[in-house]
């Protein structure tokens, strides 16, 4: 079944998420579990989740095809202790709000070690995954590491590091991976032939294995091929859009079996003109999208 939805606002309450998303025309979403700018986090009250759940329902959405993305001020890899402590701490809550909504997902960026060394962030993460996991085990929750630019001192650029991290964590069943391919072609990864895809799908499936990955944010890129920038880019506007670089991609049924989410410039509208976008390109080369 094939999935694809954008991130979404949740300004006028979770529960309108469900029916903004299929008026985009999409079957799945992405939504923050707070301000995403803020250290503040409640989790939603009975009557706020149970609407939600319900409007999922009503809308024949999928609980386990939509994803909670992390705050972005989340960062287990930090050496600065309140920081990590606060990382842990809110990680911790989001995975509750993640559990009260009926989500399975809770997807984040590994984090930067801030100059300290890979094995030095690899550590602190893992560190902060264990309490994290630990104070969640009344939930089924599921942590994604989400494959981050080549940039700076942020760790999971490289499936190596996404594999070290899942490899040695306490509950490895528990913590699976998102590929970006804004991100991903940041970091050297050409997904624009058939052959840049092949590999792709190879390394992750000798790195973390293919089964880890369960979700895919379809991003273009305002910058060319390895330039570690982590600018997203309308879909067919940036440089892996070009020459219908998407086309390749979105044709491949490896890549079709994961839940595709936007987050490009733009909202709802643009959106809804992205997916359109997609759809055309899926029929282009031989697909079809299920309504
Ligand atoms: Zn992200
Ligand atoms: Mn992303
Ligand atoms: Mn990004």
């Amino acid at each position: 079944m094939f999935k694809i939805g954008a991130h979404m606002s949740t300004s006028r309450g979770f529960d309108k998420v469900p029916s903004d998303t299929v008026k985009i025309g999409g079957n799945t979403f992405q939504i923050f579990p707070h301000s995403p700018r803020m250290w503040r986090a409640s989790l939603p009250t009975e009557t706020q989740s149970e609407s939600f759940k319900s409007e999922m329902v009503k809308h024949s959405l999928d609980f386990q095809s939509c994803m909670v993305h992390s705050g972005y001020l989340i960062n287990l890899a930090s050496p600065n202790e309140e920081v990590w402590e606060k990382s842990v701490e809110l990680l911790s809550i989001e995975m509750k709000i993640t559990a009260s909504l009926g989500l399975k997902y809770l997807n984040f960026h590994p984090g930067s070690h801030l100059g300290e060394g890979v094995q030095y962030g690899i550590d602190k993460i893992l560190r902060g995954i264990e309490i994290v996991l630990l104070e969640n085990q009344d939930n089924e929750v599921e942590l994604l590491l989400e494959n981050v630019a080549a940039k700076g001192n942020h760790i999971g650029s490289r499936f190596s590091e996404l594999a070290t991290i899942i490899g040695k964590s306490v509950q490895p069943e528990r913590i699976g991976i998102t590929y970006d391919t804004c991100h991903g072609f940041d970091s050297g990864y050409d997904i624009r032939t058939s052959d840049g895809i092949s590999r792709l799908i190879d390394e992750i499936d000798k790195s973390v294995g293919y089964g880890k990955l369960k979700m895919i944010h379809l991003n273009d890129s305002k910058y060319p091929l390895g330039a570690g920038k982590d600018r997203h880019e309308i879909l067919g506007k940036g440089y892996i859009g070009s020459d219908e670089g998407f086309m390749e991609f979105v044709s491949n049924g490896r890549i079709r079996e994961k839940p595709w989410l936007l987050e490009t410039p733009g909202n709802d509208a643009e959106h809804s003109e992205e997916i359109k976008y997609i759809v055309e390109l899926m029929n282009k080369s031989g697909g079809s999208f299920p309504s």
